[in-house]
């Protein structure tokens, strides 16, 4: 009998990542570095972080590298000179990062600025690994329709989304009854109202399970992270906003769960190490080994689990409200709480002022619709200058 072997074991993938020097960028490029006679690095990006997206080129040697940061420019240019390695710097660099020829693209960059570098490697029709959530959110009809047009493979990287992928009969669609997103409730899951009015950025991005970026450790103390994902999994599954639930699960250890017609419950496990779900989307459609600690379950011995408390955690009201009203309202609510997010971060404003903002915004924000992606940049835009306004009124 032949045995077939699959591309994937003779030729190496060519891997772009966007956002390369952040957290799920670095457990990417972690992966990519064990397994180098599986991979080559194409393009990597970075934010502002000179010194740590040089050392990444010198040592993965892509074809190219570029920072957000214009500003950055001559320095980056400096560091690789000799090297071979073309660089770049603007919007414009991103965005030509995502187009250079690649067979797989990570994107990684946090927020909406990620969504014309996300666009662009969805246009290209291949492999695109998804971390980026707030472009879904901001912009969820105008990706998916890029990517029916394009013919691109969407693999979620977000552990839940990815566990739901794995479990997901997408061949029978209507037998999906619900799709349950666990979480962890974050750092302030047993804390009171009264008590989370002074906690600091430091112990809000302290997060009790996952080692993260400080903009989604903030979304997790505040549970809007959980909210985007409600919506980042409407998109990405299809399924109405009443048949998504949350459930708290401190351990972490279940990712998330797929109700069937049946009455069956399909999980995936795992430790919360994202080097798993980022393992799962770099070797799909095979898999490959990740260097992640094994789940011990006698160790464990239970597993918890718990109702959401949207009194204490408004933000999940929010994000649930913002998707059923439709159009530019998730454009609204993520770009405001990207603003109130930062404005916490630089101890601008409270803890509770984050979603406390974002509910004023949504409450005031027409609800315009998602057609392009000029709507969707005016939307954010006046979003984030009416969040502005009122962390200067608040501080003043
Ligand atoms: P991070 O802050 O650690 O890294 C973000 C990356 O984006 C960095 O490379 C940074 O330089 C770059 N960046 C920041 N601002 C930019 C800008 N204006 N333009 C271009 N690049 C910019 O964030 P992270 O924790 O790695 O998260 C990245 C994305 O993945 C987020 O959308 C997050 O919600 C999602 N995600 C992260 C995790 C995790 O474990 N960290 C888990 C699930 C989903
Ligand atoms: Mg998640």
């Amino acid at each position: 009998m032949a045995i077939v072997v699959p591309e994937t074991a003779t030729a190496r993938r060519r891997v772009t990542i966007l956002g390369s020097t952040g957290s799920v960028g670095c457990n990417t490029i972690d992966l990519i570095e064990r397994n180098r006679d599986r991979f080559e690095v194409a393009a990597v990006t970075g934010g502002s972080n000179v010194a740590r997206l040089a050392e990444q080129a010198l040592r993965l040697r892509p074809r190219f590298a570029a920072l957000a940061d214009p500003a950055g420019y001559g320095e980056l240019k400096r560091a690789l000179s000799g090297s071979g390695i073309a660089v770049g710097a603007g919007t414009e660099a991103l965005v030509e990062a995502a187009e250079h020829p690649a067979d797989w693209i990570m994107a990684a960059i946090v927020g909406a600025a990620g969504l014309a570098p996300t666009l662009a490697a969805v246009r290209r029709g291949g492999i695109v690994a998804l971390a980026n959530k707030e472009c879904l959110v901001c912009a969820g009809p105008l990706v998916m329709r890029e990517v029916a047009k394009s013919g691109a493979t969407l693999l979620p990287v977000d552990s839940e989304h990815n566990a739901i992928y794995q479990v997901f009969d997408f061949d029978r669609r209507e037998a999906v009854e619900e799709l349950v997103l666990t979480a962890s409730g974050g750092p302030f899951r047993t804390l009171s109202a009264d008590a989370m009015q002074n906690v600091t950025p430091a112990e809000a991005t302290n997060h009790p399970n996952w080692d993260m970026g400080d903009k989604i450790s903030i979304d997790s103390a505040t549970m809007m992270n959980k909210g985007l994902e409600v919506i980042e999994a409407h998109h990405l599954f299809g399924l109405p906003e009443d048949r998504i639930s949350v459930l708290v699960h401190p351990q972490s250890v279940i990712h998330s769960m797929v109700r069937y017609v049946d009455g069956s419950v399909l999980a995936q496990l795992g430790q919360p190490d994202m080097r798993t779900p980022i393992a799962y989307t770099l070797a799909w459609p095979e898999r490959m080994p990740a260097p992640v600690a094994r789940l011990d379950l006698a160790e464990l011995a239970r597993l918890d689990f718990e109702a959401p408390d949207t009194g204490r955690f408004p933000a999940l009201r929010l994000a649930r409200e913002a998707l059923r009203a439709g159009g530019t309202m998730p454009t609204a609510l993520n770009a405001a709480n990207e603003e109130a997010v930062a404005g916490f971060l630089r101890n601008r404003i409270g803890f509770l002022d984050i979603a406390r903002l974002v509910e004023h915004i949504l409450s005031e924000m027409p609800a315009g619709e998602t057609d392009s992606l000029q709507t969707v940049l005016e939307a954010d835009a006046e979003a984030r200058r009416r969040v502005g306004e009122e962390i200067v009124a608040m501080a003043g």
